[in-house]
């Protein structure tokens, strides 16, 4: 396994270096897009209950905002680093341009690990954190959305701090909000309900119907539930899932239902009490026709990519599996929806939610179900005629057309001054 395999900066700009060898793209204007625009870097003191003072690192990095204000996540977990988030909002960038939505890509994240903090300490954080990056976050700047341990909660203690601190509620400065808040119908479901979705075009394109198909979920948070949910809809076994606690498998399938009122009640998979207990690592290689790794990035290297037995990988997480890992995937006949594509789900509902806000609209369930199932379709497909065009795996055809569409919009704006 090579460094770069491993450091998820190095991995994104290798990928699109990988891009700009396919279309032959003048250095001189791929080098903007491997230079974040904005990193920010920020100390974020807080009170803890014992009335001692934590001071906690967050980041915010801006990468490119050619096509649309910044957009991307915020993340809450030990391993935060700049790198790390560096690449998160390439990805972004691409990611929005793939699913053809008007934004540029962008991400955040504060080291810390929450299972350490109380529910005030968490609020505490979260507050300052708004408050340290208050003047860089904005409606028509850079929005930001839920990503690995934050919620609709966490993003509700973000739109009270901005709004607070702006003198006027804004509630479209976020996404992923509650409902009562402004949040949409469909959004929590969202990035499961598009990694489900892909899996399904993908299995169509290998002639498989989705009844009586076998998926396994690595993670079990808010996409890896809602993925699993959604493939069980669709007719779909589930036959492994997991989280940082175990992993479980049941050849006759369980109940997805039954397992998200167990995580909800005790916050973890173990102890849900069916299936046999299998580690994270065995999870990725059962034998199944659909995986969907929902958890972290870099979980499928070149040291288990052979090992894979699945047919589809719809990546549910960013990053999941490393540029050296798809190649052995595509060689080994493994259709790979990348997560540029298969998590976009979430960002597309995150945008509904910021078009109903600046509307003062709300839009039922089904409305905001049938707009993102028409996106991720035609991203799906848009993707899979790109592979074909450039005789290419589908990661490379989804990745030449997202960075195609943002050269396009950056060429055009030109170079200030
Ligand atoms: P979450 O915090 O809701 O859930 C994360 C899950 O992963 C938890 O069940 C946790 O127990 C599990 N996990 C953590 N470490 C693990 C490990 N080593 N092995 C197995 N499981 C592990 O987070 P989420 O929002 O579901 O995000 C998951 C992934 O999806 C991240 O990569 C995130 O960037 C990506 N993503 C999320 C969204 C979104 O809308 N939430 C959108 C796009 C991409």
């Amino acid at each position: 396994m090579t460094a770069s395999n491993l450091n998820p900066y190095k991995a994104a700009v290798e990928q699109l270096e990988i891009i700009e060898e396919i279309l032959k793209l003048d250095p001189c204007v791929t080098i903007r897009l491997k230079h974040p625009r904005r990193t920010i870097i920020v100390s974020v003191p807080v009170r803890m209950d014992n009335g001692e003072i934590k001071v906690f690192t967050g980041y915010r990095v801006q990468h490119c905002h050619a096509r649309g204000p910044f957009k991307g996540g915020i993340r809450y977990h030990p391993k935060v680093d700049m790198d790390e988030v560096k690449a998160l909002a390439m990805w972004m960038t691409w990611k929005c341009a793939v699913v053809d939505i008007p934004y540029g890509g962008a991400k955040g994240g504060v080291t810390v690990d929450t299972k350490q903090l109380s529910k005030g300490e968490i609020e505490r954080l979260t507050r300052r954190y708004t408050a340290m990056i208050f003047d860089d976050i904005g409606p028509f700047k850079d929005v930001p959305a839920p990503d690995m341990y934050t919620d609709a909660q966490t993003m509700a203690w973000i739109m009270d701090t901005y709004s607070q601190l702006r003198g006027y509620m804004v509630p479209e400065v976020v996404t992923g909000k509650p409902i009562e808040l402004g949040g949409s119908e469909g959004r929590k479901q969202a990035t499961g309900r598009g990694a489900a979705i892909c899996a399904r075009e993908a299995a169509k394109q290998l002639g498989l119907k989705m009844k009586g198909l076998t998926a396994v979920v690595q993670g079990f948070g808010n996409v890896g539930q809602w993925a699993a949910a959604v493939l069980e809809e669709m007719g779909c076994k589930i036959i492994g899932l997991s989280d940082s606690t175990c992993g479980i498998y049941d050849p006759k399938g369980f109940d997805v239902k039954a397992a998200i009122k167990h995580k909800e009640k005790t916050g973890k998979l173990r102890g849900f009490g069916r299936g046999e207990e299998i580690t994270n690592e065995e999870l990725l290689q059962l034998e199944c026709d659909i995986l969907v790794p929902a958890a972290m990035e870099n979980v499928i290297t070149e040291a288990n990519a052979s090992k894979i037995k699945a047919k589809i990988i719809s990546e549910g997480a960013n990053g999941p599996s490393t540029p050296k890992a798809r190649e052995i995937l595509h060689e080994q006949g493994v259709l790979v929806v990348p997560d540029i594509l298969a998590n976009a789900g979430g960002v597309t509902v995150s945008y509904f939610e910021w078009i109903q806000n600046l509307h003062r609209e709300h839009w039922s369930e089904s409305e905001v179900n049938q707009k993102l199932e028409n996106h991720m379709v035609k991203a799906y497909h848009d993707a899979s005629k790109t592979a074909n065009e450039y005789q290419v795996d589908l990661p490379t055809g989804a990745y030449i057309l997202g960075v195609k569409r943002v050269i396009d919009a950056q060429e055009r704006l030109g170079l200030f001054p």
